[in-house]
């Protein structure tokens, strides 16, 4: 049996990062920065101010409290066009450019109005009091992120705050997923005896979507060797996927018409994990029309182990392919295990399914989900986590356990 740490690391050798491309800076989110982004544009463009209120020189107000004539008005977008010269003040809203001759703002909750043109100020400020500097958020010429930056929502909203209209991301992985399986039913209808439906393509479809990554249906295929191969070449060719993730065919059964066809089109590997569930796992590389050698994961089909094998092999690997650095990876804490867990030595690390949360204690605590079979994935659809439970015979409740999270 391989350790899952070999088994990733022949993933990974063989898992390029993508090119990078130029995108309107809107299209970019969820993706990788390629490059350094440089400020062209101070983040405010000018000194203005924070709060409403009124601009004034902090030496006449010193002495608050004091009366000043408020000789006029500067809303957001308005442009000064008086001074505040000594024993004046200027009614001020926030984010109006901060006039000439100011150099604090009083906030309107310490002023009193008195009548049409005078104000009391009733706290004293220091120079720079509510004043926002030009620069102070984004200063030109820095770096405002650096590449290997995920473009989240704020940071496109930064984007367009310094107006950087395009950006060089990594590109998304185009990941095709099909299921195999003569006994598969995804129409519906009512089931024949040796019937199933098909649960593990629309499962594997919207984990890839949700690991930030463009899926590509590539459907059911029935188990016939010609019919996988003009697939799997239609994928890596006119559909133009950067990797392919299969399900179902990779074990030791005789119609296991995934292991055969792509072991005469791709060089692939043929792995049994060290680990339940998903011990049977294939990886391997396609080359498409122009040279390049497409990865595909050939995971079990068992819907549980289907889903432990993407998380635990595919799906690191494609977000590392479309530029993710260390967050190509789940989160992996310690945890504390809330139930015994009883389990055989058989050479294997166990991934049981569990619930993690954080506790008021301060540590994150976790139980087991439900039934654990490999087939059982109604259980498995419950969980946030996986737990990691070593070769041996089992751990007690509140033992100390490594558990991945698996999404909120
Ligand atoms: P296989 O790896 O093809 O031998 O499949 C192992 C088990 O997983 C069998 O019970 C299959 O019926 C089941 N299975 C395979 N593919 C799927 C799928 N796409 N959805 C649900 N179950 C599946
Ligand atoms: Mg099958």
């Amino acid at each position: 049996m391989t350790p899952l740490e070999d088994a990733r690391n022949i993933v990974l050798a063989r898992c390029s990062v993508l090119a990078t491309v130029e995108v309107f800076f809107r299209d970019a989110l969820g993706k990788i920065l390629a490059t350094d982004v440089v400020a062209r544009e101070n983040v405010p463009h000018f000194a203005n101010t924070a709060v409403d209120g009124y601009a004034v020189r902090s030496v006449d107000v010193a002495q608050a409290p004091v009366e000043l004539s408020v000789i006029g008005e500067l809303a957001a977008g308005a442009r000064p066009a008086q001074s505040v010269e000594p024993g004046t003040a200027i009614r001020i809203m926030t984010g109006a450019p901060i006039p000439s001759g100011c150099d604090a703002i009083v906030m309107v909750e310490d002023t009193q109005r008195v009548g049409d043109h005078a104000v009391r100020i009733n706290a004293a400020v220091s120079q720079g009091a509510s004043i926002r500097d030009a620069g102070s958020d984004v200063s030109k010429g820095t770096v405002v992120f650096c590449h290997g930056t995920l473009v989240t929502p704020a940071v496109l909203g930064t984007l367009a705050s310094i107006n950087a209209r395009t950006v060089s991301v990594y590109r998304t992985a185009r990941v095709g997923v099909l299921s195999t399986g003569d006994e598969l039913v995804e129409d519906g209808s009512d089931l024949e005896i040796g019937q199933i439906r098909e649960s593990n393509r629309v499962m594997l479809l919207r984990l890839v979507e949700q690991a930030g990554l463009d899926a590509v249906d590539l459907g059911n295929v029935v188990d016939d060797e010609s019919l996988l191969e003009a697939r799997l070449r239609q994928a890596v060719g006119e559909l133009s996927c950067d990797a392919i993730v299969s399900s179902g065919g990779v074990s030791m059964g005789d119609y296991d018409v995934v292991k055969a066809v792509l072991s005469k089109i791709a060089d692939m590997s043929w792995m049994q994990i060290a680990m339940k569930p998903a011990k049977p796992f294939a990886f391997g590389t396609l080359r498409n029309a122009t040279g390049v050698d497409v990865p595909i994961f050939g995971l079990p089909g068992n819907p549980v182990s289907s889903l432990v094998s993407f998380e635990l092999l595919a799906r690191p690997a494609l977000r590392i392919m479309s530029g993710f650095g260390d967050t190509a990876w789940r989160p992996r804490v310690r945890a504390v295990l809330d139930e015994e867990i009883v389990r055989k030595p058989d050479g294997k690390m166990h991934f049981d399914r569990g619930f993690a949360r954080f506790s008021d204690d301060g540590h994150v605590h976790v139980t087991r989900t439900g039934p654990q079979g490999s087939h059982q994935l109604a259980a498995t659809a419950l969980a946030n986590a996986l737990i990691e439970v070593p070769d041996g015979s089992g751990l007690q409740a509140g033992d100390p356990v490594t558990v991945t999270f698996l999404g909120p």
